[in-house]
């Protein structure tokens, strides 16, 4: 695999709501789009952290500096044996998981053409589906959260996912169970209680929800193992999860039963493949999760989540969920809560070149 040139573009692109989360909320949606080219094929890979760094530490504008001044020039002109070897390499580079999963993922779409596979299939999936799940984050009032959630449900999204922070939690999950019944439900606190809050959890626990995702702050995980063992309610870990040594102090510690693996936090599909088999072999249940990010993103989180064990309905959803406008052709859509995947080699969907240049805030040809 020689990699010989990598095109960068940074694309904005309108939402139709804020996506309001316990620690921020955004406007716009940033991702860089990453286009690697190798003897003769082209890839594509989307480096997609939260503006504002309300996720995680990265921004758009700190993964495009790694990009631009070490990782795309030091990639560059190099000879890799393997998908794997290139992949390897990367890991081990300075630099923070949200950039190099742009390149990373990119060098698996050139794979999957270069072999002329789904990259599905690559991945080692054999179902040709993805089961999709709606999510929504916090709102001004609760008709808001409710409406939006019944714009939606007709769609079929496999499960309901609603955003919590402290004040705003029980009403929320006893306003949605009266509206909507036994939905399958879950609630996402993105790391916004502790140990104190320990009450709150045990009264949600009565609701008969499918997980508590990260109630608790990522590096709390003796904290989680004390909240596991009070609730019945399977705890569910994101943002903790972001190395393979996180999985296995975690698991150590039963610390929470379901892993949420984002692609995009762990730097990529190698790591992700290494935390889905540990956990496979740990009896944890999985699922894949999104941030969300445009198509490109969006369509490999679509592809990993049909791999066998990937037991609960994914984050992705249908591109016009979020965004006015998506840079992929066709759109991601949801029928009867599920996302088709391509027959096509590689990602199987087309990157919108006119789309890329309308949507661009800055661009970057990087050659050996
Ligand atoms: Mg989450």
């Amino acid at each position: 695999m020689r990699m010989d040139r990598i095109t960068l573009t940074h694309v904005r692109l309108p939402l139709w709501e804020p996506f309001r989360i316990s620690n921020g909320e955004v406007a716009e949606k940033d991702g860089i789009v990453c286009a690697v080219e190798s003897d003769g094929l082209t890839g594509y890979g989307e480096s997609s952290p939260m503006a504002g760094s309300f996720y995680s530490s990265d921004t758009p504008e700190s993964c495009w500096k790694q990009l631009t001044t070490s990782l795309c020039p030091s990639i560059l002109g190099r000879d890799f044996e393997s998908l794997d070897a290139a992949s390897s390499w990367l890991d081990q580079q300075p630099a923070s998981n949200f950039a190099k999963v742009g390149i990373e993922t990119a060098l698996w779409d050139i794979e999957a053409q270069r072999r002329q596979m789904p990259l599905h299939r690559l991945l080692g999936a054999t179902r040709d589906y993805a089961e999709s799940g709606l999510a929504v984050g916090l709102y001004d009032s609760t008709d808001q959260l409710l409406a939006t959630i019944a714009k939606y449900l007709p769609d079929g999204y496999k499960r309901v996912k609603i955003k919590i922070c402290p004040g705003h939690d029980i009403e929320l999950i006893e306003a949605v169970r009266a509206r909507f019944g036994d939905i399958p439900l879950m609630t996402d606190a993105n790391a916004s209680y502790t140990l104190d809050d320990i009450s709150i959890f045990e009264k949600l626990d009565a609701y008969g929800l499918r997980m508590f995702e990260q109630p608790l702050q990522g590096a709390a995980l003796e904290d989680s193992a004390i909240l596991q063992s009070r609730v019945k309610t399977p705890i569910c870990l994101d943002e903790s999860l972001e190395t393979f040594a996180d999985l296995e102090r975690a698991a150590a510690l039963h610390s929470f039963k379901i892993a949420n693996i984002k692609i995009q936090r762990v730097g990529g599909f190698r790591n992700a493949l290494k935390l889905y088999h540990r956990c496979s072999e740990l009896g944890l249940s999985i699922w894949i999760g999104t941030m969300p990010e445009l198509g490109i993103g969006q369509a490999q989180g679509a592809a990993m989540s049909a791999l066998a064990g990937c037991d609960y309905p994914t984050d992705v959803e249908a591109s016009l969920r979020w965004f006015r406008d998506d840079i992929i052709d066709p759109f991601l859509e949801v029928r009867d809560g599920l996302v088709q995947l391509p027959h096509q080699p590689g990602l199987g969907y087309r990157i919108n070149e006119e789309k890329l240049q309308r949507y661009a805030v800055a661009r970057q040809v990087i050659d050996k």
